[in-house]
């Protein structure tokens, strides 16, 4: 008898779930749409004019507790000048066979250079693949911006650069869901969320800025 309820009650539950919303994904074709504040893979930002926000300085490497960053640093000349001030990250890496995508190493950055998008396609089928260089963590040229080498167009010194931040805060913010950017994921809009630096990098493209060489 009572294995004949025990029966009854298990099926009671199969059949209160026939009636249930169903949570099956299209995936990969409809790739669901991740938090606005997602943390996926990193971005080394750029400023307005295109120079890039890393500085070289490793605070993220030291910072992260898996060991996954490592990091070059280089000397900007007048000739070869990728980013405001003296220095440059020659070699940047991210091994996302080591990542916990804690985000203390986007903390540590000084500069607002390391960010975090929303892609989080990130399996490889080796490891090698896994290891992500300064290339494929670079934020892509948005419109207004040029690409580096280039002399400082946003001031004489760093300072320029990062006290204009204050009012431009990150112009490469969001860059991840431009149309050129690595990584086939595109997020879907969210409504009342505005990326910072957007309107500013928009105002920059309408006036043609970046276009002198
Ligand atoms: S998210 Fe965490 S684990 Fe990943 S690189 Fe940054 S500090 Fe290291
Ligand atoms: S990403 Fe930030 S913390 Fe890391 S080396 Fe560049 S400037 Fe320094």
């Amino acid at each position: 008898m009572g294995a004949i309820t025990g029966t009854f009650k298990g099926f009671g539950v199969t059949f209160s779930h026939m009636f249930r919303k169903v949570v099956t994904t299209d995936y990969p074709f409809k790739p669901p749409v991740s938090a606005p504040r997602y943390h996926g893979r990193h971005i080394l930002n750029r400023h307005p004019d295109g120079l890039e926000k890393c500085i070289g300085c490793e605070l993220c490497a030291w910072a992260c507790p898996a060991d996954a960053i490592y990091v070059e640093g280089g000397d900007n000349t007048e000739e070869n000048r990728l980013s405001p001030g003296e220095r440059h990250a020659s070699v940047y890496q991210i091994n996302y066979a080591r990542c916990i995508f804690c985000g203390l190493c986007i903390e540590a950055c000084p500069t607002r250079s390391l960010t975090m998008s929303n892609e989080y396609e990130l399996a490889r089928d080796n490891r090698q693949d896994l290891i992500f260089t300064k290339e494929q963590l670079l934020a892509p040229l948005l419109p207004g911006m040029e690409q580096p080498p280039h002399p400082m167009r946003l001031g004489d010194s760093e300072k320029d650069y990062y006290v204009g931040a204050l009012s431009n805060p990150g112009t490469s913010a969001g860059a991840e869901h431009a149309a050129n950017s690595p990584g086939r994921y595109q997020v879907e809009e969210h409504p009342g969320v505005t990326f910072p630096g957007a309107e500013q990098q928009a105002q920059r493209a309408a006036a043609g800025k970046g276009d002198e060489a």
